[in-house]
């Protein structure tokens, strides 16, 4: 883990932190979970929110493979036709029943499954132009024996 490293976006997730957790807003009128965090609530615009930290673990709710570079902005990373790298993209629903869009760490769909077991790391994703390594967060398919 390279603690170095800075988070491309700020207030996403717990940094730096041996065990991140992402940042959600949840609503103190209607209960309504949100991530990213917002100042309202979506469900029923109450402003009376809380920041929560959500679960580290879920289950794969659906997925894809990116195997071209999305359009920049907003898609920030290798574009080029020779750098660019297919990775995975899914909606990950976690124990709180939020369903969070991220990056997946694998890029092989045989290795995919919905319904799967992921769990959230902490990836260093570019440099920046001073130097700086930003990451991101993305989930990884639970080890088999690493599950609780
Ligand atoms: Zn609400």
């Amino acid at each position: 883990m390279n603690i170095e490293a800075r988070p491309l976006k700020e207030g996403l997730y717990t940094w730096p932190s041996d065990d991140p957790q992402l940042i959600a807003s949840q609503c103190a009128a209607c209960d309504e979970i949100t991530f990213p965090s917002q100042e309202s609530c979506p469900n029923c615009t109450g402003r009376d929110v809380n920041e929560v930290l959500l679960s580290r673990q879920g289950r794969l709710y659906t997925w894809t493979v990116q195997r071209f570079p999305p359009p920049a902005p907003p898609y920030i990373g290798p574009s080029a036709r020779d750098s660019f790298q297919p990775f995975g993209v899914g909606y990950v629903e976690l124990s709180e029943g939020v369903r969070v869009e991220a990056r997946l760490t694998e890029s092989d769909a045989s290795q995919l499954e919905i319904g799967m077991e992921m769990e959230l790391v902490i990836q260093d994703f570019v440099t920046d132009d001073d130097g700086v390594v930003r990451n991101t967060f993305a989930f990884r398919p639970l080890p088999q024996g690493a599950r609780s």
